[in-house]
């Protein structure tokens, strides 16, 4: 028989074996009825010298949003991650997963869906709103993947797209233009030949 812990994996499309999930209720917070899931990440080994020889040391808890196609019941897993000691090479961690980056609080799968959603023809605010989440996450979202070309400062890319201009004093101000961005993130191919 299947235990709780699998059915909610199952549920959500989550393989991490070190995600363990105890409980799921719902919550109103803010005047909206969330689907909240409780989970703890654990750390079987330590990321430094691969010791299981590891104590314990409590959790640090982030509440990680995660999409599901129910737009209209959000979905928060309140994700406790194991903070550990090794005894074998004496250096502290907490438990890391791919659900979510670190300092993050959106999960990868929600980024992954929002970037999908940034490729069809429609506004920041309507993803946002399908989504629940605020204009400036979506935001984010496409500047993070915009990181990939900032390596290069000597020369300009031979396409380049830009949504807003300005000038304020002296100094001119270009905003690139999300096709643009996702382009060059592998996402969009607007500007193929
Ligand atoms: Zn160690």
């Amino acid at each position: 028989m299947s235990s709780l812990n699998d059915c909610i994996k199952f549920h959500l499309n989550i393989e991490d074996p070190n995600i363990i999930f105890s409980d799921y209720f719902k919550k109103c917070i803010n005047g909206k009825y969330y689907k909240l899931y409780v989970a703890e990440l654990i750390y079987p080994l330590c990321p430094y010298c691969h010791s299981s020889n590891l104590k314990h040391n409590g959790h640090y808890t982030s509440n990680v949003r995660f999409i599901t196609a129910d737009a209209s019941h959000p979905v928060i897993i309140r994700l406790k991650k194991q903070c550990v000691l090794c005894n074998a090479c004496l250096k502290r961690s907490m438990a890391q997963s791919n659900l979510i980056n670190k300092g993050c609080y959106i999960s990868n799968t929600s980024k992954r869906k929002i970037l999908s959603a940034l490729t069809e023809d429609r506004s920041m605010t309507s993803i946002a709103r399908e989504h629940n989440l605020s204009v400036n996450t979506v935001q984010r979202v496409l500047e993070s993947c915009s990181s990939k070309f900032y390596d290069y400062f000597d020369r300009l890319p031979e396409h380049l797209a830009f949504d807003e201009f300005k000038g304020v004093g002296k100094k001119l101000h270009f905003k690139r233009s999300r096709k643009y961005i996702l382009h060059y993130a592998g996402l969009y191919d607007c500007y193929s030949k």
